[in-house]
């Protein structure tokens, strides 16, 4: 017996593979938030857990009319999805079919690859320069089958980021009827003057879409809620193709209390960025080669494949997980999400003794 046969394009994928969970030391491989979350979104997500016998509103109107209100952004231009990744796939259903081309930067985030081949549309990965995006060599991959051109600003897992006029630049040489989308899951760490997220360019034209997530700075990974911003054409598709309870009703009131949080996000910011300006030098200190990051992870360049596995299980066998790279393909690379303080101190010490045993 073989049963029902999924799509060609469908066998073709690679499943995605999340972080592996630990029973003790430190997660370091999802790029979570080592400081939880608001205590504000539990009380909220426990008050709204009062009601599971009933639906969540489908629309979303009480944390979209809050996001709105925080961005200062149309609401009815917001729809909210189950994380961002969710928010892909709709675009991937509204906007590609077989044989359509969806362009990325070459260590573009995994989840694009999915949407196209999801699709049996073409993925089409344009080089970068230094592990950045290079808007030249996306804008010379635009063919008359180009749909989709994903851009994550900062870029998971480089942690690069362009300037704001680079994307800008982008978005210029780029057909009207081409969807720009401006993956903003890391917006709020970037402090750099020349970046922006593009919610006015998301304002301003019928073919660009800024998302965003509450998964990292608002430390909300597990309830799945994100949202994106755009115009009326491109919102008014993704509503069509959304399951009509997509976001539940926990995650919406837990999300809208944890977006009025200014002092839990201004210290996650702080703790992620003072870190991040610690470990770095830190670990090149130690002769190891870190790309500059914008985000709250490093990527980690350890020459070899072989060598980046002999990592993987040292700092395994000292309680800590980081991601491989293979899926991205960097195989010599691996990524550490920033921790607190104490898992960023175990990190030091574990690299330092895998220095001095390797
Ligand atoms: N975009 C980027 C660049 C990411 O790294 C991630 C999470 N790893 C997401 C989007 C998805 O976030 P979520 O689905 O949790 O909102």
């Amino acid at each position: 017996m073989t049963g029902p046969k999924p799509l060609s394009n469908i066998l073709a994928i690679t499943p995605y593979k999340g972080g592996q969970k630990l029973d003790h030391g430190w997660k370091l491989s999802s790029n979570e938030n080592p400081l939880g979350c608001s205590d504000k979104a539990v009380e909220a997500l426990t008050k709204a857990a009062q009601h599971l016998e009933l639906y969540p509103d489908g629309s979303a109107f009480a944390l979209r009319q809050a996001i709105g209100a925080k961005f200062d952004i149309n609401p009815d231009c917001i729809v909210c999805g189950a994380g961002s990744d969710e928010i892909f796939q709709l675009l991937g259903r509204a906007y590609l079919q077989p044989g359509d081309e969806v362009l990325q930067s070459a260590h573009g985030f995994l989840v694009y690859s999915l949407v196209a081949q999801q699709a049996g549309a073409k993925l089409v990965s344009a080089p970068e320069k230094d592990l950045r995006t290079d808007v030249d060599a996306m804008l010379e991959r635009v063919t008359d089958k180009t749909k989709i051109v994903f851009l994550a600003n900062p870029n998971n897992p480089t942690g690069s980021y362009i300037p704001y006029s680079e994307v800008k630049r982008l978005h210029a040489g780029l057909r009207e009827d081409i969807l720009l989308v401006l993956d903003g899951a890391y917006a709020e760490y970037v402090k750099q003057d020349d970046y922006d997220d593009g919610m006015e360019m998301a304002r301003d034209y019928s073919n660009v879409l800024v998302t965003r997530t509450f998964s990292k700075i608002h430390g909300l990974a597990g309830l799945r809620l994100g949202w994106a911003y755009g115009p009326e054409n491109i919102i008014d598709a993704v509503h069509r193709v959304r399951g009509p309870f997509n976001v539940t009703s926990v995650a919406q009131a837990a999300c809208l209390a944890a977006l009025n949080d200014d002092a839990f996000v201004a210290k996650s910011v702080e703790h992620n960025n003072s870190e991040l300006d610690r470990l770095k030098p830190a670990l090149e200190e130690l002769g190891f080669r870190v790309f500059p990051s914008v985000a709250n992870f490093l990527l980690i360049d350890f020459g070899s494949e072989k060598r980046a596995e002999e990592a993987d299980i040292f700092l395994r066998s000292k309680g800590i997980v980081i991601r491989d790279m293979r899926a991205y393909g960097l195989p010599h690379c691996m990524r550490l999400s920033i921790g607190t303080k104490e898992a960023n101190d175990d990190v030091l010490t574990a690299f330092n003794d895998f220095s001095k045993a390797s």
